[in-house]
């Protein structure tokens, strides 16, 4: 039998990359796809671990070449998932872990059909609001865009197979895990 395939997105500052790296701690067995991007590493971050860290000119290779799965940009950097090594997990029988944005997961559904996405809620739209302003030091109007374009990728969650709302991350990793691992939870 051929294994599954999951996507999680959701908007930005949504807590995407902290429901991850929670399913990463609680559950190593899970197989996380390590995408490459060209922006900088953050502290802590590790070439491998958490992304690929290549150059424009790699990324805009991997692109002509077919190499990723899918694709976008990203606050002026470009983000991508190698296509080989989710092929090669899927091929093999496992399940393998996307987390991307809502847009990447639109090309997955393209290319996989039988992909499953998972939406990542906030649990309210105030709350996303407090979580995207609160984060640094922005003017209004940037502040103000980020909300516009939430509104946008929030109106995304009917394009999706599940929803999850992101109370709490530790319980929100656990429910990703099942879903993965139940698939009449997504039926
Ligand atoms: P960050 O730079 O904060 O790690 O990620 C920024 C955004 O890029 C997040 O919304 C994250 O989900 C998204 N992202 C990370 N990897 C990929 C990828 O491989 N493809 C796409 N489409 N988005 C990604």
């Amino acid at each position: 039998m051929k294994g599954r395939l999951t996507a999680l997105a959701g908007p930005s500052g949504v807590g995407k990359g902290s429901v991850v790296a929670a399913v990463r701690r609680r559950h190593p067995e899970i197989w996380l796809s390590v995408s490459v991007t060209t922006r900088t590493p953050r502290p802590g971050e590790t070439d491998g671990v958490e992304y690929h860290f290549v150059d424009q000119p790699e990324f805009d290779r991997m692109v002509a070449a077919g190499e990723l799965l899918e694709h976008d940009a990203h606050l002026g950097a470009s983000y991508g998932t190698p296509r080989a090594p989710v092929e090669a997990q899927l091929a093999a029988g496992g399940s393998a872990l996307l987390e991307i944005d809502i847009e990447g997961a639109r090309q997955v559904r393209a290319a996989m059909p039988q992909a499953h996405l998972v939406f990542l809620a906030p649990p309210s739209f105030d709350e996303l609001a407090r979580r995207l302003s609160g984060r640094g030091t922005e003017s209004p109007d940037k502040v103000r865009e980020r909300l516009d374009r939430a509104r946008i990728e929030l109106a995304a969650e009917d394009e999706f197979d599940a929803v999850l709302v992101n109370d709490d991350i530790e319980r929100a990793a656990d429910a990703l895990v099942a879903l993965m691992t139940t698939p009449e939870a997504l039926e």
